[in-house]
């Protein structure tokens, strides 16, 4: 089975963790600092904090932020649990902004409009936490302008994105959210294993998610309420968690990251060779955001099934069944039995729950060979044209 997405893990990779394992540090040593600083300047940040996956770097991010019971997250429903959970884990409400049908990110209109209304009802969010869908990031000018005019704090949820780039710049460097949150687990676009982390440019966040990383405590005697008691001396000044990744990891991660470049030009490269190679089929392919370059995690189609005899669910079983390992990105959130129980029901999100009922992911990743893809293609034509 072709998987739709895979890491790319040469001989260098494996010599850089075996040499943490055989140096004094598993964890908490130097390695750590290495690969925030590495993706820090990769991204144009002041700061980076690594983190043990990206779901914790955006709960801590949300603290960071202020979030807590009785305020309100918001997210788009075309994401990965964790985009919404964060709220959660934080005691705010969560609630979502429809996607757009073309690039099929939170939409900056629909965005508008909610805020418009919520803004006379009195229920402004304080996070929205902004997806960058398939590493493309949303229209995140539009959503920085809204930041400042309605007084939210924009979390980039950036899974997806590493090495992606808008108006010019990477993605990450803060000029338009207040923290991005990337992962590295072995599907996205570089890895840790299990791995996450946040950027910012402000120092008072950096130092607060510093500090949430490792159960609240801090060994700066600036952030201390009373002098030191001695070298071996550390406060708790608040509750925090133990969010911390390995120095295993971080050399992976680090190591990886030296090979971004590569596997972003050959996630392109491959992206664009389906481009043309679908184009006569009836589907809707991935449409660009202006100003966004994307990473290329993922390459979904849309099946326009009124020109397709076959069911959404059909074609999906028939691609698993030619060793073609498709998935489904993503189950709006809002009808998972979770956010159900939370009032949300099936209308609430038409755009996206229209995605969902035509949308698969198509493999991508660095080493999918031609020969792979054009299997990939010859099936799904096959099955889109079937009389
Ligand atoms: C993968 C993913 C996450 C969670 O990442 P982990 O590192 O597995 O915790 C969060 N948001 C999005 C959009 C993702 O794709």
């Amino acid at each position: 089975m072709i998987p739709y997405g895979r890491q790319s893990l040469d001989q260098a990779d494996i010599d850089a963790v075996v040499a943490v394992l055989q140096s004094d540090w598993l964890t908490q040593g130097p390695t750590i600092e290495r690969f925030e600083q590495a993706m820090a300047e990769r991204c144009e940040a002041d700061f980076a904090v690594a983190v043990c996956n990206a779901t914790a770097a955006l709960h801590i991010a949300c603290l960071a932020a202020g979030l807590g019971p009785g305020d309100r997250l918001w997210t788009t429903p075309n994401t990965f649990l964790a985009s919404a959970n964060c709220g959660r884990y934080c005691g705010a409400d969560v609630d979502f902004v429809d996607i757009d049908p073309l690039t099929w990110n939170l939409d900056a209109n629909a965005l508008a409009l909610k805020l418009e209304q919520s803004e006379r009802d009195g229920t402004l969010p304080k996070v929205l936490v902004a997806v960058a869908f398939s590493g493309q990031s949303c229209d995140m000018r539009r959503i920085a302008e809204l930041a400042e005019r309605y007084g939210f704090t924009v979390i980039e949820d950036a899974s997806h994105a590493v090495g992606a780039s808008y108006a010019g710049r990477p993605v990450g460097c803060g000029e338009f959210a207040a923290m991005t949150v990337f992962s590295f687990h072995p599907v996205k676009i570089i890895t840790s294993a299990e791995g996450g982390m946040v950027l910012t440019n402000r120092p008072e966040l950096a130092e607060r998610l510093q500090r949430l990383r490792s159960h609240g405590m801090t060994r700066d005697s600036q952030q201390m309420t009373e002098a030191s008691h001695g070298p071996w001396y550390y406060q708790q000044v608040e509750l925090g968690f133990n969010y911390r990744i390995t120095d295993l990891q971080a050399a992976l991660g680090l190591s990886q990251l030296s090979k971004l470049e590569g596997f972003i030009e050959r996630r392109r490269e491959l992206a664009a060779r389906y481009d043309r190679l679908l184009a006569d089929l009836p589907l809707t392919l991935p449409g660009p955001q202006s100003e966004a370059e994307s990473a290329w995690h993922l390459y979904v189609v849309r099946l326009h099934l009124d020109a397709i005899n076959l069911s959404h669910r059909q074609v999906f079983e028939g691609l698993r069944a030619a060793g073609v390992g498709v998935n489904l990105h993503y189950i709006p959130v809002h009808l998972q039995p979770y956010y159900r129980e939370q009032g949300f029901a099936e209308g609430d999100f038409p755009q996206a729950e229209r995605y969902y009922a035509q949308a698969i992911s198509l493999p991508l990743f660095p080493l999918l060979s031609d020969e792979q893809q054009d299997h990939v293609v010859e099936h799904l034509r096959r099955l889109v044209l079937e009389e």
